[in-house]
């Protein structure tokens, strides 16, 4: 078995999966799709960027009870990073820890193992993640795909990462009225005005000295389009980068616009967090499985950034990220533990075969 993840892995990692050459992303799908002989596989395409759904039978069940979900599309990298290299135990390359390994191992225990098991299984590989999952994942389940349990082979150290913070990015604005610099009182200036938005942030959201689990609100920029000194600003604009726990997602949005009352707010991103239960039944089998593959139960973790699992999650379907051991991700010293690719395939097999 070992040598067919690991020959998998370094196939997929020899092709240069970026969203900017849109053939490579569907040469990657191609080489996936050659192993699932057998399987029913539903093409999708949204923007050049192609995706895939496979299995078992002609028809698509209403609802999957575990989905493997990858994306094979990688960051871009240099170009001797696409010759996957072999060294002391690891394997290096782009894409190798994010997350091609792990996509290897959930397209060879699907392809081993949907048949034969006694309740629906689906694959679902996309080429989009990178970019926000919205043409791959977000689509497909837009049209219909639906799951009691998802599981996306990201890099996470064997760790079961069940939640993850939600993006907000926005446009805070201020007008003032405009004035000579010398005639003050005849004007009101748009940047003391954002300086009620300041004191908010500082006041509910302090910025962090360390790693906390809290939600976090990044000033990216404050401008005005004024550019000279002898003018009062009538315009000031702020662009903020929040990150939000799960458990602010029920109150975050008041909490913007009760901080920010009477000036202009302009979202353009609201992308829901990472969240599903400790306690759900399949991350407990997950953890168990773990355990019995490698001798130690799987830990839960938190990321502060998210993956396509949140797509589920926005729908309220349950998943987490779980893969093998690696680190680099998006470095040039990206690198897998070539032992965690047979024992992710063995836990994952394991995990599948303990569901009834
Ligand atoms: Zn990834």
């Amino acid at each position: 078995m070992s040598s067919q993840v690991l020959e998998l892995t370094k196939q997929l990692v020899s092709i240069e999966s970026i969203d900017a050459k849109k053939d490579k992303l569907q040469e990657v799908i191609d080489v996936a799709v050659k192993h699932l002989d057998g399987y029913t596989i539903e093409r999708f395409n949204q923007n050049g960027r192609p995706s895939i759904l496979a299995y078992s039978g002609n028809k698509r069940p209403e609802k999957f009870k575990i989905i493997l979900n990858a994306h094979l599309d990688v960051v871009s990298g240099k170009p001797e990073q696409f010759t996957p290299v072999e060294k002391e135990g690891k394997l290096y390359g782009r894409g190798v820890n994010d997350m091609k390994a792990g996509g290897a191992a959930e397209i060879l225990v699907f392809k081993d193992l949907a048949k034969t098991l006694p309740y629906p299984i689906g694959l679902q590989l996309v080429t989009d993640e990178e970019i926000g999952g919205y043409d791959g994942t977000q689509l497909q389940i837009k049209q219909g795909v639906h799951t009691d349990f998802a599981i996306a082979g990201e890099p996470t150290d064997y760790g079961i990462n069940n939640k993850a913070k939600g993006i907000v990015w926005m446009n805070v604005k201020t007008k003032g009225i405009a004035a000579h610099g010398a005639y003050q009182w005849r004007g009101e200036s748009a940047i003391l005005k954002m300086k009620k938005a300041l004191d908010a942030i500082e006041r509910e959201f302090p910025a962090l000295t360390k790693e906390e689990w809290r939600t976090t609100v990044n000033i990216a920029k404050l401008d005005t389009t004024n550019t000279t000194y002898n003018k009062v600003p009538d315009n000031c604009e702020m662009k903020l980068d929040i990150r939000f726990i799960p458990e602010d997602w029920k109150t975050i949005k008041q909490k913007i616009e009760k901080m920010f009352e009477g000036m202009e707010l302009e979202f353009l991103e609201f992308e829901p967090p990472q969240l599903t239960d400790e306690n759900n039944s399949y991350v407990k089998a997950l953890q168990t499985s773990t355990g019995t593959v490698t001798g130690t139960p799987a830990k839960i973790i938190v990321k502060h950034g998210g993956s396509d699992i949140r797509h589920y999650n926005g729908i309220h379907e349950d998943g987490v990220t779980f893969g093998p051991i690696g680190a680099g991700l998006h470095s040039d010293n990206e690198w897998v533990d070539i032992k965690s690719l047979d024992e992710y395939y063995e836990i994952l097999k394991n995990f599948l075969l303990s569901l009834k």
